[in-house]
Parts: C-alpha cells; structure tokens; sequence
C-alpha cells in the first residue's frame, strides 16, 4: 500500500509547509562564469549532475567524442531542493540528474530545462540571450494591440507542408515555414499561401497546436513523414524538435522558434500555444523519477488516474506543479514573447490554478491581454485531491472573466452533436431541428452568458465560438456526413458551400471571440476522419489547392472577419453586452437581432438575420434604410447598394447583414 501512503503524504498540508518552494531558480541558471543547478527533490536521499558533451549517446559516438564528462554529487538546500554551481562557461552542455528514491537509482533530464538535445533526454544549458534572431531584441508581445481576437488553429507540419505551398522544400513543415515571405501557390506568385495568405484574410492570432517539445515523433529519424499532433509532453518548456530543421544541437529549435514568432507578429499576427499540463507522454518523465507519485494524481488502489484517456493525470491542485504550470506558462510569454495559451483538457486543472495563472500573467507588463482559454471538460473522472473544483463548463462562474471556454453548445448547435456523427444541427437540419436548435443558436448570439442554457458564461469574455476544431470532423465532413447519402471527398457541393457560410456567418455575428480550424475556410477535408493524430502529413496537411478551389468561400470569411470588426457591439465582451442585443420577434426558426452603438463612427446600427430553412423567408426590417452588407451568399460593397427598407426576402440558409449610419 506504498502508494496510498505516498498520495496522504503528497496532498497533505504538512507536506506542502514543509516543501513548497518559492524560488525562481529551479533549473539550470547560466552564467558566462558559473552555472548553477538547482533542483526539487524532497523525497530523493542523494542526487547526482552528469555533464555530458552531446545530447545523446548516439551523438557522442557518431562524433566519436567523450560522452560523460563529470559526475558532481548535488548538496542539499532548503526545503527540497538540490544544488550544485559548476564553474566555467557552460553554454551548449548537456546535463542529467541521478536521483535515489527508496534505494532506486535513476537518470532523469531536468523537469525544468531550458534546452535539451535530441529528443529530449539530456537536457543543456543555455543562453537564451545568444539565440536571438535579428530584431529579436524588438519584439514584443502584440496581445493587446491586435483589437479583438480572430484565432485560426493550425499545426506546424500541416501550415506548409503541402509540395504545393509554394514553400522551400526543406522549409516545409518546420517552424521556418513561417519565416518565408511572399510564399504563393507553386511559387507562381498568384494566389498568396501560409503567412502572405493570413495577412490577406485578415486572421489576427494563430494558434498552433502543440510544440513544446512532446514524445511521439522520433527526432533522430529523418523520416518526414513521421507525423503527430503533440499531445504527449516531454519538455514543457523547450520547443519540440522535429519542427527545427537540426534537432541535434539544442540551440536550433529555441533560434528558428523565435524567428517564427518574431516573422509572424511582423505580418501583424500574435501567436497562442496550445499548452497540455493534464497529462504527460508516459510515466517515464523528468517528474516520476524526480519526486515519484507527487505530480501525479493516483486512484486509492495506486493506481493513475486517468481523466485524460492517455493514462495518467497531472496533479495541479498539489503547490509544486501548479507552481510549476505558473511558471512555465510566464516563461514562455516572457522568452518567446507567447501572446495567448489555450490548455488542453482544463477540467482537469482546478479553478484555483487556472485563476493563479490569470494572475500570474497579469503580473507581466502588459500580461493583462494574454489570452487564455480551454477546454472546460475531461475525457474522463480524475482523481482530484478532495475539495478542489474542476474547471469545467458546470463552474464557469468560479473563473477569471478573463479565462474563455471553448462553448460546445454552438459548435453542437450549428451543425450537430459532434460524437453522433449523422446528427444535424441548426444549419445542416431539417425544419424539427432548425427549431429544436434555435434557443441554442440565440444563446450564441448572447454570448452563451444569459443565465440560460448549458454554458452559463459570466461575461462574453469567456466564450469562444467555434464549429470546428483539429479534433472531430472538420466542419466540411460534417456536413458532408449529414446531408449526402454517398460522400464525395472530392466533390464540391454548392449546397455545402453555402451551409459552410452560413455556419460562419453564425460564429462571425455572435458575442464572443471567433475561432476556426485552418481551412475550414476552404472547405477543408480529412476525408470524414474524426481523430488524424497520428495519420499521414498528407491527409492532415492544409491542401493550399484547395484553398484556391474554394476561394469563394475563402473570400466569405475575409469578409466576415472584416465586417465583424464594424459593426456595433460585437466586440463588446463585458457582462452588460448580451443585454445589449436586441432579439427581434421573428416566425418559426428563423433568427434576428438589432444591434446599435451609437458612439461607434461606421456603421451606428446593424440587424442580423439567419435563415435555416431551404427556402427563401421573408422578414421585416426595424424602420429606415438599410444596406445590404451580404446576403449570406456574397458580400457587397455597402456603398454600390441600393437601400433597403421595410421588407426582405431571405436566401435559403443563409445569414443576412444589413447596417446604417442613420439613427
Ligand atoms: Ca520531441
């Protein structure tokens, strides 16, 4: 019953006032002429540092070098911790620890390593300050100067490593890709792709999905066609290196990290890292060895918790590691100038570390726009220490306004329950589910923060808005799933193109922060796979062809994103901003809503229609004059319109935009 002993001793308060440790110097802190380790182990009996002159055995053989250099035994400090100051300048020296716990003796990298040499399992020392691209020292943080959010969600292989993205080949795929400038389909100079294609759609974030250095791809391996989305950490705090063009030498992926963040906020874009502290790769990490059974939550039998569905759960509500997500979180947006993070499988987490992180940030000059956002579930129960509260969607109300959800009630709403995959929605149904839907969608509107509903957010602050995401079909399969008895991957169905735009049109016009998987844009398919984690890089990666074929629907988007940032009220995310949204009175599923601000310049008043049904619908228009902004089918220069006034026949599935500068 060791373990039941060790999971008291861990989530007791006596064992955090005895051990929590408040410095800031855990790690491997350079200097030119010493460096000092430091490290907590408050349950090893000695701990030793390796110094070694590669990042891998395999390595030192290859450069026919000597492996280990030194073998320092550490001294132990206060409250845990180990320490050990090597004279000399260390810059570039790979370095492990041999920790015993209970006689057991193991060789671990540094859980809280700053650089590490091929995949992970020596960690090195570093000077951050000698990675620094040029215009490094310049950059900075956009979170706050970009006006509202537009997030486009996007993994680094599938950004660019379509043949066709115009990108140089050795380029495509990696971080690099990102660097490029004027990249164009084929090259040819016409239709603009990757950054150039973002700056002319007018996405303002992207996400990318994980690349803290995570396990499932092996980095020594030059086979390109190895591909995972990332989530299974390693190193939280080091870039993943099989997007580096050289994942041997440790400064690499720090260097051609920061010159993607550095090419992207110089094209106007802030960057989001998709951040995954639930869970690691395996038990065999950096923290078991270190301290065993503390940073993971355990069943009373002994056995891990698995809430994640990948076999263990992080314990966030014990100090250390909430400690340690804090910290890990601020050094990213302090070293790689990070401008939003959205955590993976939040309801995890507990409500006091996410909000301890708000704060955290906050702390950070200007740290008060970093964006944070997750997923408010879990893929199953956790074993959380009594009496911490999960942050899931049922305890919205206990985090930060400045913490968002992704709101799985629109994204359900508009097309279906994600997990039935023949089940339609709002857009994609029939007349029973266009009026089943429809309080749904009108929570939407609201910024699903009325009170009512599933999703009762404190403020519109807290809600992203979405119909497709890197998990699931994507929006297109979707549709196509729902509506067409055979699918064609291949085929382009103008009927689906229009339900595509009006599903957009629906997360464009709501309260809340917009966001979409990359290509959903341009009808983007993975040929109705659901859960391409591990698939080929040619079925996941963004088919920039397509974006071509599609650009009609491409076109819809920029439109959107454009006029979202014109009309009244959209980007009002307080708590008063639902009650702000008039909600007209309109015949069976048919939606509508009033929006003015009279403060606003351009335009002062709008009304928003969306039209489920496969047939024109004629509505009312609020007196006056009206422009027509888009029909729901294309978008219209406002000034080339006629006025509109009184009544308007709707399109079939559409959302319609009217606006007005007259009061
Ligand atoms: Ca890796």
């Amino acid at each position: 019953m060791e373990n039941n002993r060790n999971k008291d001793r861990f989530d007791s308060d006596e064992f955090e006032a005895l051990y929590e440790y408040r410095g800031t110097d855990l790690g491997a802190s350079y200097g030119k002429d010493e460096t000092q380790f430091k490290t907590w182990a408050p349950t090893a009996t000695k701990v030793s540092l390796k110094l070694y002159s590669c990042g891998s055995k395999a390595q030192a053989e290859k450069d026919g070098t000597k492996d280990l250099c030194r073998v320092l035994d550490m001294e132990p400090g206060d409250r845990g911790t180990w320490n050990a100051r090597v004279t000399g300048d260390l810059e570039g020296v790979y370095y492990t620890y041999d920790v015993t716990v209970d006689d057991v003796t193991r060789e671990t990298e540094d859980p809280y390593a700053k650089a590490c040499g091929v995949n992970g399992r020596r960690s090195m020392v570093v000077d951050l300050d000698r990675i620094c691209p040029a215009g490094w020292a310049e950059d900075q943080r956009l979170a706050g100067q970009l006006g509202e959010p537009v997030i486009w969600e996007v993994h680094i292989k599938d950004f660019s490593y379509d043949p066709h993205s115009g990108v140089t080949p050795k380029w495509r795929g990696k971080y690099l890709a990102f660097t490029q400038k004027n990249t164009s389909l084929d090259g040819e100079g016409e239709f603009p792709t990757c950054v150039e294609y973002l700056k002319r759609i007018g996405v303002n974030y992207v996400h990318l999905l994980p690349t803290f250095d995570y396990g499932s791809v092996d980095e020594s391996k030059e086979d390109e066609n190895q591909f995972n989305w990332g989530y299974d950490p390693m190193n939280y705090n080091v870039p993943e290196g099989s997007y580096a063009t050289d994942a041997r030498d440790g400064h690499v992926r720090i260097r051609e990290f920061r010159e993607m963040v550095l090419a992207l906020h110089q094209a106007g874009i802030g960057v989001i890292m998709d951040v995954v502290y639930n869970h690691t790769y395996h038990l065999d990490t950096a923290f078991q060895k270190m301290v065993p059974d503390y940073y993971y939550r355990q069943e009373r039998d002994g056995t891990y918790s698995d809430g994640s569905a990948c076999g263990n759960d992080t314990a966030s509500e014990r100090v250390m590691f909430r400690r340690y997500m804090a910290d890990s979180v601020c050094y990213w947006a302090k070293e790689y100038h990070i401008d939003g993070f959205r955590f993976d499988l939040m309801g995890l987490h507990d409500i006091e570390t996410m909000n301890e992180i708000r704060r955290r940030l906050d702390e950070l000059p200007g740290g008060e726009h970093i964006l944070m956002y997750g997923e408010p579930w879990s893929a199953d129960k956790s074993a959380m220490k009594e009496g911490g509260i999960p942050a899931v969607a049922d305890n919205i109300h206990l985090l930060h306004p400045r913490i968002a959800v992704f709101c799985d009630q629109i994204r359900d709403g508009v097309k279906g329950d994600t997990f039935l995959e023949y089940e339609k929605g709002y857009v994609n149904g029939d007349e029973k589910e266009a009026l089943e839907f429809k309080p749904v969608i009108e929570q939407s509107i609201l910024g699903s923060s009325t009170g009512r509903g599933k999703i009762r957010a404190l403020a519109p602050s807290q809600i992203i808005n979405y119909v497709s995401a890197h998990d699931d079909k994507t929006l297109w399969d979707k549709l196509l799933f729902t509506t067409v008895e055979e699918p064609d991957y291949e085929k382009k169905y103008d009927k689906l193109v229009q339900m595509n735009r009006m599903a957009a049109g629906i997360v464009f016009t709501c309260l809340g922060t917009p966001f979409f998987l990359a290509g959903e844009e341009f009808a983007r398919t993975k040929k109705g796979n659901g859960n391409s984690f591990n698939l080929s890089p040619e079925l996941n990666q963004l088919d920039w062809r397509r974006a071509k074929e599609y650009e009609e629907l491409t076109d819809y988007y920029r439109f959107l994103i454009r006029v979202r940032k014109e009309l009244p009220l959209l980007d009002h995310k307080d708590t008063d901003a639902p009650e702000k949204v008039c909600i007209l009175p309109t015949e069976d599923a048919v939606l509508g809503f009033y929006l003015e601000e009279t403060s606003k310049k351009h335009w002062k008043r709008a009304m928003v229609f969306y039209n489920p049904y496969d047939r024109e619908e004629e509505i009312s228009l609020i007196m006056g004059q009206w422009r027509l902004l888009s029909d729901g089918v294309s978008q219209h220069d406002p000034k080339g319109e006629e006025a509109v006034k009184d009544t308007y026949i709707l399109q079939p599935k559409s959302v319609t935009i009217f606006a007005s500068d007259t009061m």
